[in-house]
């Protein structure tokens, strides 16, 4: 029965019976090239049309598939030059009216062949009885045709040129030839400890389903192959880096001597200062304050990875005033103590330089000096600053990327912390590791919560640490959703609020045209506040395109107080430090992703103040309501994240939208969150027992994680 050369995964699809060369064309636009292709080319959903009522029995609403003869067919051109053709379909004691919009080739077909129709649609009702619109439908000889007509059939993402029907067609002419060369990654037991269908069945299932439950089935397996791959690649990553020598950092060792000595590589004044107290000593008299529990158990993770004689290689993630710099400063102290010099690396110059400055009021008493080094140093400074960290008169170097691109040399790196994860992809490290560093060890620490999801898949080759406490005596931020007509009450509030002494924040609406664009709503709101509203106060603008020197100078007289009202664009997002600016004003809110409202919000409760947070946002459309009432009600920067993450989907999510790791072909990070956990551990277990999956049965997972590598060592920081 099977004429001609066998058909295999590797087949093109033009060849693949039920194809032919016409359509080779669009399917290649869906990216369909092989019958493998069209094997992983899954549904994106189902239609039940095994709902087949009498016609006398539907009703207005309902997805049916209805059958019957056609006796009635009327077809007329519309004043505006469209075709619109009515047909009755009857079964002798109901009937209903198919409706075809703009389908002119429909009319001669039904004319000509009149006989039994299935079609299938939603009825609706109309004025004279029921009509369903632009039906799928065919002709049927026999019965048979009607029981593969109404049944699950799958929709697939298609395309122009493509019709679902053809697209059905090669699927399943691609399973009944190929489904069974399928080789079955998982081995059975290990399979069967999952729970998890095996792939070939799951491969018929989610294209042709017995019924719904075996299409969930199946998909849940082919969704725990993506996250598999992933997973395990991620997992052989970690394990890898367990095996690399880096840096042992005799910390405990501090601990028990008398008298930490800060840098035995550096001689320094500040020794004694440690007198009596050891290392927590030494920190304990750095910082103003006391951590909380959640600092300290962050600490101890950190402390023993950098003992450990394996590079560190993990990511803090803390919500908004959670205390991350106050971590990561007694990581660097850390480092200094042992002899090492700690590199600090933020997203933008001015947080570089706000670093800079609180790293410096730290460390300097203590006799360690701290270097600032960004683009916008002249010459003399830059090479007094690259001098500094080369000799390793700096023990601390801060900066921006630029730090790594243009090569800096140190005497003896030990510690890189990176704050702000988003703009460093997976991949950073070995790009640290290339330019000839050694191997230090690596902390990042994220600006704003992410998901867990997000946390598994995009770092998940890090180990996380978590600081889930906020420092003691912090009133919550209050936040209050305003419309825009409240603006003048709003604008009111703030007066009051700075006549008692505080300062305020406004943010400008969101423009995404363009950054000049941006500047110029900034400029305009700008103008606005200082002429019209608060034309007796000092109101500033901090926006994008503005040099970095006028932005240091805005930022100085801002935090001085000289400045009361302080407009700006989201670069006050990340990181800025203002504990007397108590109030801001976000508006046209609703334009801004919750993740960043949360990140803005977190500027004011820096200090002793209570704190206010005003949106102002049109909230007629109810999806916007419910994600301002989110920000509005919650102050947990996790959460918002999910929501954020539930309500726009992963792409959106700030800075991961680069990422290929995400796209994945069936699963999805919000519904999908428990497989992806399953998945992980699943990967974990594996590859502590077959680190290499060097063992014969794990040679088709190989295979496909070897893939998943190639693909995301393509992942570059961007
Ligand atoms: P994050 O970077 O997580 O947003 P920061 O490290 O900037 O948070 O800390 C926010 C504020 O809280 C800073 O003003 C910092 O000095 C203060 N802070 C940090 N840890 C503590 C603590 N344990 N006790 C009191 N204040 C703290
Ligand atoms: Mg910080």
């Amino acid at each position: 029965m099977n004429r001609g050369p066998r058909t295999t995964l590797d087949t093109e699809v033009q060849y693949l019976p039920g194809v032919g060369p016409k359509l080779a064309k669009p399917m290649q636009k869906l990216g369909l090239r092989t019958v493998r292709d069209v094997l992983y080319h899954f549904p994106r959903r189902y239609e039940d049309r095994s709902n087949l009522p009498p016609l006398s029995q539907v009703r207005a609403g309902e997805w049916v598939t209805v059958k019957g003869l056609i006796t009635n067919v009327d077809a007329r051109p519309t004043r505006s030059g469209f075709s619109i053709l009515r047909a009755t379909l009857t079964d002798g004691l109901g009937q209903i009216t198919l409706v075809w919009f703009n389908q002119p080739w429909v009319a001669p077909k039904l004319r000509r062949d009149q006989g039994m129709v299935l079609a299938y649609g939603q009825a609706k009702a109309a004025n004279w009885g029921l009509e369903m619109a632009n039906p799928e439908w065919e002709w049927i000889e026999d019965e048979d045709e009607a029981d593969e007509f109404a049944r699950l059939m799958p929709v697939y993402p298609a395309t122009e040129g493509l019709t679902q029907k053809q697209l059905r067609r090669a699927a399943a002419s691609a399973v009944q030839r190929c489904a069974d060369q399928v080789v079955e990654t998982l081995p059975e037991t290990f399979r069967k400890s999952l729970r998890l269908a095996p792939l070939v069945w799951s491969m018929r299932q989610i294209h042709q389903p017995d019924h719904l439950d075996a299409a969930r089935q199946a998909r849940s397996r082919l969704v725990f192959d993506e996250f598999f791959a992933m997973q395990l690649a991620l997992a052989m990553r970690r394990a890898e880096a367990g095996h690399e020598l880096g840096i042992r950092f005799p910390i405990s060792e501090l601990e028990h001597r008398a008298e930490a000595q800060i840098g035995n590589l550096f001689s320094s004044d500040a020794a004694e200062l440690t007198q009596g107290g050891g290392f927590w000593g030494l920190a304990h008299r750095m910082l103003p304050f006391d951590l909380t529990g959640a600092q300290r158990r962050v600490l101890q993770e950190i402390f023993r990875d950098m003992e450990s004689p394996h590079p560190m290689n993990r990511l803090v993630q803390g919500d908004v005033g959670s205390g991350k710099t106050a971590v990561a400063a007694c990581a660097m102290l850390a480092a200094v103590c042992c002899g090492y010099q700690a590199a600090m690396m933020a997203p933008t110059e001015i947080l570089a330089e706000q670093h800079a400055r609180n790293l410096g009021r730290l460390f300097e008493p203590l006799g360690i000096h701290v270097v600032l080094m960004v683009g916008k140093l002249t010459a003399k400074q830059r090479q007094k600053a690259r001098d500094e960290a080369a000799s390793g008169v700096a023990q601390i170097v801060v900066g921006t990327h630029a730090l790594v691109q243009e090569g800096v040399s140190f005497a003896k790196l030990g510690l890189i912390v990176v704050d702000e994860q988003h703009r460093f992809g997976v991949m950073h490290r070995k790009s640290l590791l290339s330019k000839g560093y050694g191997n230090p060890d690596v902390l990042v620490m994220t600006a704003t919560p992410i998901p867990r999801t997000l946390t598994m898949t995009l770092y998940g080759d890090l180990d996380v640490s978590i600081i889930d406490e906020l420092p003691p005596g912090r009133s919550p931020i209050i936040t209050h959703l305003k419309p825009p007509d409240a603006r003048e009450n709003v604008y009111r509030g703030v007066r009051a609020m700075i006549d008692a002494g505080r300062q305020a924040y406004v943010v400008c609406p969101l423009v995404a045209e363009s950054d000049k664009m941006q500047a110029q709503a900034a400029e305009d709101l700008h103008y606005r506040l200082s002429q019209e509203t608060f034309p007796d106060l000092e109101v500033g603008l901090l926006h994008g395109q503005m040099k970095p020197k006028d932005k240091e100078a805005i930022m100085d007289r801002f935090r001085a107080g000289e400045i009361q009202v302080l407009v700006s664009t989201t670069v006050i997002e990340v990181g800025v430090d203002v504990p007397n600016a108590s109030v801001m004003v976000i508006e046209d809110a609703h334009r801004f992703g919750l993740a960043q409202l949360h990140q803005l919000r977190g500027r004011v409760g820096r200090g002793p103040h209570q704190s206010y947070c005003i949106l102002i946002a049109d909230t007629k459309n109810p999806e916007t309501e419910e994600r301002m009432q989110v920000i509005a009600a919650t102050a947990d920067g996790f959460k918002i994240a999910e929501e954020d993450l539930r309500i726009r989907g992963p792409g959106e999510i700030a800075g991961t939208k680069q990422h290929g790791d995400l796209d994945f072909k069936l699963a999805d990070l919000v519904q999908d969150s428990r497989l992806l956990e399953v998945s992980r551990e699943a990967a974990t277990r594996l590859i502590a027992t077959d680190p290499n999956l060097s063992r014969p049965e794990h040679a088709a997972l190989l295979e496909q994680v070897l893939a998943k590598r190639t693909d995301m060592a393509l992942v570059t920081v961007s």
